[in-house]
């Protein structure tokens, strides 16, 4: 029941060929699974016993390594955001009080973790070998014990500290293993942040469990996915926004359509990706881009199959072992799928956490009996697939005694070739209740669309009611790290 059994493997001395394979890489440095052993077990050893550890999660192999360890060493490991905001670092900091800070030894960390010992983080030189041999691991924890403590993106308030058990990891790995056949011989490809669930949970710790491998290109750009992917890539893991620039690219550039047509999984999660995007990738790649819905809290919940059946706009089914369910307003569970109740999201299964940090307020709000509230709306069709609607506090517009989805605006707003970006809110309307407001950053600035022109095709795409009232437009949309737009920022002015 180890958590990495190629680790366990490479350790002990058994296998030899375990001990050879790549595990990580990235930019121009690398590590075997016997130099990861040899690497986080060295840092176990250091760090065994210590209550809480934060990891300074810059796009390193020595944060793969940081946090391998503390997995290693059975010691609940906080990633930080190294980018992020003084006052958001501040309350992460506050809130978990980790005794040890691993980082870089040139990294420097700011003030605010002077309470926390310093740890530096040596990864020898490149592509190295085991320095000195094997090396026995410690005891598996078991599979309760808090293994990561991860903060939401921030995108609805300030970020939850969502504890993170052994077994939720392990569950949702080995559930998209299941619906992925993810093997040892898949080489994933990714360019994400490592302090979310979606880079080092599915992006580093996935490849891991598997005894496959990971190239992280440390910073994204559609040529690094090209290389990489034609160099043996067999999987790329993205955000929208990396899929909208690679469908931006792909166009005039055939060697990215053949490296991303050869790959055997193109997977986009952490928030909708645009039915245009997706369509634009499948003409020029003849790829369908595989969604799936997951969270913080849950992990993952749902997946498009593989197999390629064409649903752009839906996240696909529950994965196995998950359970899901939609319940309406009143607390009834919709049982009639018929692609348009609308109702919350609720999950139930191995892959959830144990609940927030320090919230026993939240946490206990966040769940019903067993099944924890998402928050998300979606409306499930006929034969079980879930579309998301929005999110029940920014994406749920009530205008004029209907229930109407940001998600489907912004998805016909960005099918109009003057628009570039799209976000859709609703504002307080003394006659409609709310009104659909649309943001619109233009393809060109210098010659914006006209408003009526914007709303007329909405209408007509959709249906009237679901025209935007008002159209404001932008230079940029503001956006959190994973891309994700910041509705907070955007109704506050
Ligand atoms: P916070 O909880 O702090 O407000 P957050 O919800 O953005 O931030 P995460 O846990 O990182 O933090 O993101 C999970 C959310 O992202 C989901 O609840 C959902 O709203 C959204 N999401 C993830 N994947 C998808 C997807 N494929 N399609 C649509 N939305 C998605
Ligand atoms: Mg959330």
């Amino acid at each position: 029941s180890a958590l990495f059994p190629a680790l366990a493997a490479a350790a002990d001395g058994t296998s030899d060929g375990v001990r050879h394979r790549p595990a990580l890489r990235f930019g121009d440095r690398s590590l075997t699974y016997g130099g990861l052993v040899s690497a986080a077990g060295r840092t176990a050893e250091r760090i065994s016993g210590a209550g809480r550890v934060a990891v300074w999660a810059t796009p390193t192999i020595e944060t793969a390594v940081g946090v391998v360890a503390a997995l290693l060493a059975g010691v609940p490991a906080v990633p930080l955001n190294p980018r992020t905001g003084e006052r958001e670092l501040a309350h992460i900091v506050g809130d978990s009080a980790p005794r040890l800070v691993l980082a870089r030894p040139g990294d420097a960390v700011p003030p605010v973790l002077a309470g926390s010992e310093r740890i530096d983080l040596r990864v020898a030189g490149s592509g190295d070998e085991p320095a000195g041999g094997c090396r026995a691991l410690p005891t598996e924890p078991a599979p309760e014990a808090p293994a990561l403590i991860v903060y939401t993106s921030g995108t609805t308030g300030p970020p939850k500290g969502a504890v993170l058990p052994r077994r939720a990891i392990a569950a949702t790995l080995d559930a998209l293993a299941d619906a992925w056949a993810w093997t040892g011989d898949d080489v994933l490809v990714q360019a994400l942040p490592l302090f979310h669930v979606h880079g080092l949970i599915l992006g580093v710790l996935g490849p891991l469990r598997r005894g496959g491998s990971v190239r992280h290109l440390g910073r994204f750009s559609a040529g690094g996915v090209g290389r990489e992917l034609a160099a043996g890539g067999t999987m790329l893991f993205g955000v929208p926004t990396m899929y909208h620039r690679l469908a931006e690219s792909v166009d005039g550039d055939p060697e990215l359509a053949k490296s991303l047509a050869g790959a055997r999984l193109l997977v986009s999660g952490s928030a909708a990706l645009p039915v245009h995007d997706h369509e634009r990738l499948f003409a020029a790649t003849g790829r369908r881009v595989v969604e799936r819905y997951g969270m913080t809290e849950t992990l993952m919940n749902t997946s498009v199959r593989v197999d390629g059946e064409p649903c752009p706009g839906s996240v696909g089914r529950p994965l196995p072992g998950v359970e899901l369910r939609l319940v309406e307003e009143d607390g009834s569970e919709i049982t009639d799928l018929d692609g348009e109740t609308v109702g919350e999201i609720q999950v139930r299964g191995p892959n959830l956490f144990t609940g927030y940090l320090n919230r026993p307020d939240a946490t206990a709000a966040a769940f019903d009996g067993d099944w924890f509230r998402t928050g998300d709306m979606a409306v499930r069709a006929p034969d079980g697939q879930v579309r998301i609607v929005g999110r029940k506090a920014t994406d749920l517009i009530k205008s004029g005694g209907y229930k109407i989805g940001a998600g489907e605006i912004e998805n016909a707003l960005l099918e109009h070739p003057r628009v570039r970006e799209a976000a859709v809110t609703g504002e307080p309307d003394a006659d409609l209740g709310e009104r659909v407001v649309a943001w619109v950053v233009p393809a060109d600035p210098a010659d914006p669309p006209s408003e009526d022109e914007l709303a007329d095709h909405v209408a007509s795409q959709l249906a009237p009611h679901k025209r935007p009232r008002t159209v404001r437009f932008l230079d940029t949309l503001p956006r959190n790290d994973m891309g994700k737009i910041m509705k907070r920022a955007l109704a506050h002015g």
